[in-house]
């Protein structure tokens, strides 16, 4: 029995079921059930919400969650072996708990979920920002997600919550920040996973907001951020000359010297540029 709930501790769970982490699914996995409820309670009071979690594998977040009142959990999982381990968490909490086993990035959920929807997870990095871009798509807005509480390195955490001027600031951050209120809410040793990956890890909790921080085209926006930190070290008026002919007026006529680089531009900026260019010359 484990402090939160009464089934098996994790390190039983996994020798039962044979899950020896795999190195191509990102496999580190989190064991101290203390620590799970704690980065359940990041993603707010549960009590009410639906919570989407992606990669459970052998399942202490999803008792995390389940522990602290998620109203109903879906979690996807890719490898097939951790499915019977879900099974048995899933008949500890009749009707909460559904377990799929799925590719996250090839299945879209949304419809399975009722609002309010937490999204959670501790997913390979590269999957989870694959992912958090999605989910940041200004494309599809308002998302089906009110929140996303997501594990990630810590040096991506840094740039989903970077400020302009420093290195970590780039598209992520614009995005990320436009639309959402993103903070970091946890940090977490190496020591904290099973086995131990090799960086230091962070847990990122971003809130939608009903309006954006400023009104801009989506689209326009997009291409303005993509444009400029593509090549980051130049000038904008270099950078973002592929999106008007006559770029040094409209950049001047912001308040934007020409000179600058991407990274010293702050989101109202951005938003402004992708309104000046909105407007045909
Ligand atoms: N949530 C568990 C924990 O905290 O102990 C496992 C975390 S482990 C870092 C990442 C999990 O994501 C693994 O169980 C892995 O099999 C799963 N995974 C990797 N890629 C996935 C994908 N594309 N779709 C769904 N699950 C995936």
């Amino acid at each position: 029995m484990s402090a939160i709930d009464d089934l098996p501790p994790l390190r039983a769970v996994i020798a039962e079921h044979g899950l020896s982490a795999r190195k191509s699914l990102g496999q580190n996995f989190l064991l101290d059930l203390n620590l799970t409820a704690k980065i359940a309670r990041q993603a707010g009071d549960l009590r009410g919400s639906d919570v989407l979690e992606i990669g459970p594998g052998p399942g202490g977040l999803t008792r995390g969650l389940l522990a602290e009142g998620a109203r109903r959990v879906l979690a996807v999982e890719k490898d097939s072996r951790c499915i019977a381990a879900l099974e048995e968490v899933a008949r500890a909490y009749p009707g909460r708990l559904e377990v799929m086993n799925a590719d996250a990035l090839e299945i879209d959920v949304a419809a399975r979920l009722t609002p309010p929807i937490r999204i959670v997870a501790n997913l390979p990095y590269n999957v989870g920002t694959e992912l958090l871009t999605r989910w940041l798509d200004p494309g599809h807005w308002p998302p089906f997600w009110s929140s996303l509480t997501l594990m990630f390195q810590r040096e991506v955490a840094e740039r989903i919550v970077a400020a302009p001027g420093t290195k970590a600031y780039g598209r992520l951050a614009v995005l990320a920040q436009w639309r959402s209120d993103a903070r970091i809410v946890m940090d977490l040793p190496p020591e904290a996973f099973t086995p131990a990956p090799k960086v230091r890890s962070a847990v990122v909790h971003l809130v939608r907001r009903e309006t954006p921080r400023y009104p801009a085209d989506a689209r326009q926006l997009q291409r303005v951020v993509a444009a400029a930190f593509g090549q980051r070290r130049k000038m904008l008026r270099a950078s973002l000359k592929s999106l008007s002919p006559n770029i040094e007026e409209v950049l001047s006529s912001v308040g934007i010297a020409p000179t600058e680089r991407a990274e010293q531009l702050d989101l109202s900026q951005f938003c402004a540029l992708a309104r000046a260019l909105e407007t045909p010359k």
